[in-house]
């Protein structure tokens, strides 16, 4: 039986206008395949994506329509194929998607809350058809991936986001919530076109923005008490504002921030189980000195105190930061507060290469969105300076990436510790070993914390999970599969690194009272001894939606 479990919730509708939009050719490739002869005998999503026609972008609006009109089918590829449709519901198609929201006839999945709804932001979440709102993932669409300003465009963030709950940790999608706050956008070209259909007003100052999210954020509370929020894709200049206002009194994260410095810090230490060597040796250089940047030297600096016993402030010396004007140094006088921590006293230098050339770094780390940053005289010079070169080209989309896995691996001649943040193509090496290239993917991580927050009703969630949920992924790469430089376990056994990774964030939680012991589950048994338990108790926790369709389900 295929039977909704997902109602579709609109609340606007597709541009007037005579045109057909690609959103219509899906449903009817949908409608052509919606047979249930059909339906039976795809086992594999490949028919269906094959069907959806050769661009990403057509097989992320198939997959929308199919989400909307048959949610279980869509779930059961989405679970268990999500290395194959992934990539069509997130990044890097998900980048494409969000540029182009306004004109593709989509019909929104999300909530939108705009600066008219002030003073109304409760009665409107009250309204809205889904009554058990476990997690929500909101945007202000300022700094959508590494492409700007997108204004209520954003949305697409959220809704392709959100979908990582349910995929990888085994959220139940009914309890999933993707917001988008639309408080107008200073994209002229987006704002001005006849098909954008946010508000068409340039941002608003400080005291007004922030009022609008204060509240926002008390609705929340009042609304559901319990609920998880995940900021995603803030412009910087409020994402460290509101994450620094909000984490002590609502169970909330910044995954920009906190995820990707989890995901980091898990391929640094993976990379080291390969040098060998301690996190507290290495000298880490990135370029770019914004949310992504300034959450991964935080981390490494408080995973270097924590667990090697060094002073916190030397642990910050570790590393060091390049962002538009040139190496951050304590001669700087223009430095943001979040890079204030990063400014030693060191030589100030222009560029990437002038500071690898002086500070000799063991990594380097690109989050800066400034495509092919990563020069093959910069990648050669690493090679130089190490044997094992730790380089990770991380700004999205593919496009804006600082080297691709083939410049880095040739130009290492293999000698790269990789990772990058959309996925490269596999290498076969001249002996026919075929090397994958790690995905730095966010969706490793905060799924698997997100959902032990809501587990154990976190009332707050301390930076700590996140390194815990790093120590825990980079000791499941496999040994074998970490020689050829496979940085983390394969992704298609998500369901069970996220589970691994909630027994021990929701030990933590529930150990250190910021959580309490769910329902039916056994305090005694979240220490060492009994984690197994835990870890089985969160994977029975997961969602699955074979279950749902009456299917049997695999072990
Ligand atoms: P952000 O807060 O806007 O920061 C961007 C930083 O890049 C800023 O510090 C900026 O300098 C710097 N920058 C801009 N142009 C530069 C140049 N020519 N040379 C050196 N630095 C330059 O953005 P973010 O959240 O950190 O994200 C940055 C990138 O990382 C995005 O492409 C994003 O997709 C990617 N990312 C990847 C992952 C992942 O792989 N898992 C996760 C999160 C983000 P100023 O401070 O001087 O403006
Ligand atoms: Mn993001």
């Amino acid at each position: 039986s295929r039977a909704s479990v997902c109602c579709r919730y609109r609340n606007d509708t597709a541009p007037e206008g005579g045109k057909a939009y690609p959103a219509d050719q899906a449903a009817q490739v949908l409608a052509t395949l919606s047979t249930d002869a059909a339906w039976t005998s795809m086992d594999e999503p490949q028919q269906l994506l094959v069907a959806a026609g050769p661009k990403p972008i057509d097989k992320y609006l198939l997959l929308r329509e199919l989400r909307a009109t048959e949610p279980l089918m869509y779930h059961k590829f989405m679970v268990h194929h999500s290395h194959e449709v992934l990539p069509f519901i997130y990044t890097p198609t998900v980048g494409q998607a969000c540029s182009d929201y306004h004109v593709l006839g989509i019909r929104t999945r999300g909530l939108y809350l705009t600066l008219e709804d002030k003073g109304n932001i409760l009665n409107k979440l009250k309204a809205w058809p889904q009554k058990d709102i476990k997690v929500i993932v909101v945007t202000d669409g300022e700094r959508i991936l590494g492409l700007g300003d997108l204004g209520a465009n954003g949305m697409g963030i959220s809704e392709g986001k959100i979908e990582l709950y349910t995929a990888a940790a085994g959220v139940d999608p009914n309890t999933c919530l993707p917001v988008c706050l639309d408080v107008g956008t200073n994209n002229v070209a987006l704002r001005d076109h006849p098909a954008y259909r946010g508000m068409r007003r340039p941002r608003p100052a400080d005291a007004e923005y922030d009022a609008f999210v204060d509240e926002f954020m008390q609705a929340l509370k009042a609304w559901q008490p319990n609920l998880l929020l995940q900021f995603e894709d803030f412009g910087n200049h409020n994402a460290f504002r509101l994450l620094e206002r909000y984490q002590p009194t609502h169970c909330c994260f910044n995954d920009d921030i906190q995820g990707t410095a989890s995901i980091t810090l898990a391929a640094v230490l993976a990379a080291l189980r390969v040098k060998q060597e301690k996190l507290s040796q290495q000298r880490i250089l990135f370029l770019g000195a914004g949310e992504a940047a300034a959450g991964i030297a935080t981390l490494i600096a408080e995973c270097i105190n924590l667990r090697e016993g060094v002073e916190y402030k030397e642990a910050l010396k570790r590393c060091y930061l390049i962002d538009s004007k040139g190496l951050v140094c304590k001669s700087r006088t223009d430095l943001q507060h979040h890079k204030v921590p990063f400014a030693h006293d060191v030589p100030a230098a222009a560029s990437l290469l002038d500071a690898v050339k002086t500070l000799r770094p063991t990594a380097i780390i690109g989050v800066s969105a400034q495509p092919a940053a990563f020069t093959k005289e910069i990648v050669e010079l690493m090679a130089h300076i190490n044997e094992r070169p730790i380089i990770f080209p991380l700004s999205n989309p593919t496009k804006l990436a600082e080297c691709t896995f083939q410049q880095a691996f040739e130009w290492t001649k293999g000698q790269v510790l990789f990772a990058s943040g959309s996925p490269f193509d596999d290498i076969t090496d001249s002996d026919g070993v075929v090397h994958h290239p790690p995905q730095a993917n966010n969706a490793y991580i905060f799924p698997g914390v997100g959902y032990a927050a809501i587990l154990t009703k976190a009332k707050t969630i301390p930076n700590v999970c996140f390194l815990i949920a790093a120590e825990k992924l980079a000791g499941m790469a496999y040994s074998e599969e970490l020689a050829r430089g496979s940085l983390f376990p394969p992704f298609n056994e998500i369901r069970d690194i996220s589970a691994s990774i909630m027994a021990d964030v929701m030990t933590y939680l529930v150990d250190n009272g910021y959580g309490t012991v769910p329902a039916g589950w056994d305090r005694a048994e979240a220490t060492s001894a009994g984690k197994a338990n835990w870890r089985r108790k969160a994977r029975r926790a997961q969602w699955c939606p074979l279950e749902a369709l009456g299917l049997p389900t695999p072990p």
